[in-house]
């Protein structure tokens, strides 16, 4: 016959009164276990339940759940919950795991998780039910969801202010733009050569000053109006392939790809993220080198991974996040034209379905770009 440890426990559970390592289990348990009688009446409680209720055994022995642990709004229901399981055998809250709010002896509300287990000993049943404090685990998710919504609330703000910015923009510019266009028509070669070359910058600048704004202008309008499809990959690439024949003819670029997938998704935005992905890898190619592209796509438990591998210049490790950044560029204008805003497309592309995007790369050895789309 086992010795039962010399706690503050022992020789009081009429319940458990089976062995000395079933208290010990229950009294080391992470969890508050609670059990009740029939009428409701507290018959065990562990010291973990001493410790997130703040009444001790001795305290809330005889008592009933009602009079502690269940605060007032609730107390009605219990009681009628445990009518409705004596005369039924009923009860859709046992053996589940439940959030309810309980009650500490401090008169606070705080939530608990737990399960209800009834245990049937001969001709009786008793309830045992085992808690947890979950606080903490509430308010990091309530914060998430306000985070997470003042973030959305922020990017629709943004978006909004993107397009409106960008179209406003575009009256005065193409105003600008057409009396450049006059002056040069008008005055070149009749001004001195300064004012020749000045004439040249600005054209260049108010070119340039259009193609942002149309970018910003795309990037705000992606995932507008959309509808989702079935799109079959490969004749998607066929046609992105068609669309930059020139270029690849020109860089004689090479481009081996494996069977891709069919998938729901958005066609037109994957157009525009193939095409951004192999455009980008034909651009920085590495000089006397012709550009080779394999893509790839395997099927994961959530989706599809692509892969678009290249063996260009390379970017080096600290540059892996700000490249998907709207605008953000590694290289000038004279370097390698382009505004710096495909990579956000792309990321926009791709987060719209449900999707990360990311660079694995070896600076002077080439770039694999890798996305998932979720399914
Ligand atoms: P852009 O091509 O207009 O510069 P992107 O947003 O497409 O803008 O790309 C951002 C930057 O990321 C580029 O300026 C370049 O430095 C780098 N980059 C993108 N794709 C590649 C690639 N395949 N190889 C090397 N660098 C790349």
């Amino acid at each position: 016959m086992p010795q039962l440890p010399e706690d503050r426990y022992h020789g009081q559970y009429e319940w458990f009164e089976g062995t000395a390592t079933t208290r010990l289990i229950i009294n080391a348990a992470l969890d508050a276990i609670i059990c009740i009688d029939t009428t409701g009446i507290i018959t065990d409680w562990n010291p973990q339940a001493e410790k997130i209720f703040g009444w001790t055994f001795a305290e809330v022995k005889g008592l009933s759940l009602t009079e502690t642990i269940i605060p007032e709004p609730y107390r009605n229901r219990h009681r009628q919950g445990l009518q409705h399981y004596l005369q039924t055998g009923e009860g859709p809250v046992l053996n589940r795991i439940l959030e309810i709010t309980a009650l500490r002896r401090d008169g606070k509300e705080f939530p608990v998780e737990l399960s209800i287990l009834p245990i049937h000993q001969q001709d009786s049943v008793f309830f045992c039910a085992f808690l947890r404090d979950i606080t903490e685990r509430k308010t990091a998710e309530t914060q998430q969801q306000l985070h997470a919504k003042a973030l959305e609330q922020k990017n629709r703000e943004l978006e909004q202010f993107a397009y409106i910015a960008s179209h406003d923009l575009q009256e005065p510019l193409r105003t600008t733009s057409s009396f450049v266009d006059l002056l040069r028509q008008q005055y070149e070669g009749r001004l001195d050569e300064p004012g020749d070359k000045y004439l040249v910058y600005i054209t260049q600048a108010v070119n340039r000053m259009q193609v942002l704004i149309n970018d910003l202008l795309r990037y705000s309008r992606i995932g507008r109006k959309i509808t989702l499809v079935m799109v079959d990959c490969n004749l998607l690439l066929k046609e992105v392939l068609a669309d930059l024949n020139t270029a690849i003819q020109e860089e004689q670029a090479i481009i081996t790809t494996a069977n891709l997938p069919e998938l729901n998704g958005y066609d037109t935005e994957l157009k525009m993220l193939f095409q951004n992905l192999i455009s980008n890898s034909i651009k920085f190619r590495k000089k006397e080198v012709p550009p080779q592209i394999k893509i790839s796509a395997t099927q994961s438990e959530k989706g599809w991974t692509f892969a678009f591998a290249d063996n260009g210049i390379g970017i080096e490790e600290r540059y892996y996040e700000r490249i998907f950044i709207p605008f953000q560029r590694l290289h000038t204008w004279h370097e390698y034209e382009g505004s710096g805003i495909g990579l956000a497309h792309c990321k926009k592309i791709v987060e719209l379905h449900g999707g990360n995007i990311w660079v694995e790369s070896v600076a002077g050895e080439g770039s694999t770009f890798y996305f998932t789309i979720q399914q």
